[in-house]
């Protein structure tokens, strides 16, 4: 690949694309073309890169290579360079790191920073495998974790203490839909000095201000609304440059968590109809929450765009649009609830979210099984909800469904 021509190169972050708006940056930003000059980007499925003489090679491990110098796929990588640097434009970050899966980002940035005697304050409302990074894993390694209700902040300003090197937070919590408020967080965290970490998915890439409301650190399972059609694995740690090249890229480079560049590119191409499918997506959301507020046979709806959502006004507030996340709850318990997912007939049974089609799962018997019944009583997954991800199809059709399953328990 030769240089490309100087217009062929969107550089990442904020002001770099002179003040293109978030849906011009999700088709344009990072894109880079090689000699043939390509509209779609280019796949570089390639591990390793050759180099016209040893000393280029020899200057391209020491670093004092000129320009970018791509080493090693482990490393780096042309297409996951462009989907890092897309992500970042995206975000408002100055860098990124791609990794294999939305829990390779999560352990990397955790991991990256944290070392025996460290103090990190977590909230409890976490993805399975998160909690189990936090509550197993970290301790393992001898950092102490301390766990707290994430809406209570007092229990954050309780917790964080000089000493505490990071919080995290699931920002918009699954399957509950708990709202954490990012500037009462980071001031806390800040003023102790510690980084703050979040894991957005719920909120998604499209309507996320995390960076602007304090977040230091934000971390996607790309897997989910990026990708958006339900194909492949990905994840992105979105920060500073700083925090990026000089703690996270060390540590993802010699562990190997790092993304494929096919599924790079898969995650790409999503992002160039990201914020059209979000918004159509929450858009649908919206109608489907309301049409489920107040219905006979369920008991309560936890959508964060509802006006009666305890935490509506910090929600408008978080986010810049409600996302695409409904959890509901079925009259009749645990029975009630399978009664109703197996009576739908469009939307289908699966834990995974942010895909076009519309997933339900029914969280205390599958995402959270393995918590004990206390424990997901503490967390408000009660036998009767079910949390459901709206896809893309036409919100009328998907609103006949639940009703019809509806009337069938
Ligand atoms: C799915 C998910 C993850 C993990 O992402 P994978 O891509 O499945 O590894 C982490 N956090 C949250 C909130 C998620 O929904």
């Amino acid at each position: 690949m030769t240089e490309p021509a100087k217009n062929d190169v969107h550089p990442a972050g904020p002001g770099g694309q002179a003040g293109w708006r978030p849906r011009t940056r999700m088709v344009h930003a990072g894109a880079r073309r090689s000699q043939f000059g390509e509209t779609s980007e280019a796949i570089f499925l390639t591990q390793g890169y050759v180099y016209p003489d040893a000393e280029t090679a020899e200057a391209r491990f020491s670093g004092a290579a000129e320009g970018e110098g791509f080493i090693y796929s482990r490393y780096a990588n042309p297409t996951v360079r462009m989907f890092e640097e897309r992500m970042a434009a995206l975000e408002g970050t100055e860098d990124g790191f791609a990794a294999a899966s939305g829990m390779a980002a999560v352990s990397g940035a955790l991991m990256c920073q944290l070392s025996a005697g460290d103090h990190l304050v977590s909230s409890r409302a976490l993805f399975g495998s998160c909690l189990y990074i936090v509550e197993t894993l970290l301790p393992r390694f001898g950092v102490e974790v301390t766990l707290v209700d994430g809406t209570d902040i007092d229990a954050w300003r309780a917790a964080i203490r000089p000493g505490t090197r990071a919080v995290f937070f699931e920002a918009v919590s699954n399957p509950t839909l708990e709202i954490v408020d990012i500037p009462a967080v980071a001031e806390l965290a800040h003023a102790a000095g510690a980084l703050v970490v979040v894991d957005n998915v719920f909120v998604t890439p499209a309507f996320s201000r995390a960076i602007a409301l304090g977040a230091d650190v934000v971390v996607y399972s790309a897997t989910k609304h990026v990708d958006g059609q339900g194909r492949c694995l990905g994840g992105i740690v979105l920060g500073s440059r700083g925090f990026i090249r000089d703690r996270l890229e060390p540590y993802m480079k010699h562990t190997g968590g790092t993304l494929s560049p096919f599924n790079a590119w898969v995650l790409l191409k999503g992002l160039e109809t990201l914020p059209l499918r979000c918004a159509a997506q929450a858009e649908s959301a919206a109608r489907i929450a309301a049409a489920l507020d107040g219905r006979p046979g369920i008991a309560r709806v936890l959508y964060p765009g509802l006006p009666g959502h305890p935490q509506h006004a910090l929600a408008a507030r978080m986010m810049s649009g409600f996302g695409t996340m409904i959890s509901f709850e079925i009259a009749g318990g645990k029975a009630g609830a399978f009664r109703f997912l197996d009576a739908l007939r469009l939307i289908r049974i699966s834990n995974n979210l942010g895909d076009a089609k519309s997933l339900i799962t029914h969280p205390a018997t599958t995402t959270h099984q393995r918590l004990s019944e206390a424990a997901r009583a503490a967390l408000g997954i009660t036998p009767g909800l079910v949390r459901l991800s709206v896809g893309l199809e036409d919100p009328d059709d998907l609103i006949a469904d639940i009703q019809s399953a509806l009337s069938a328990v």
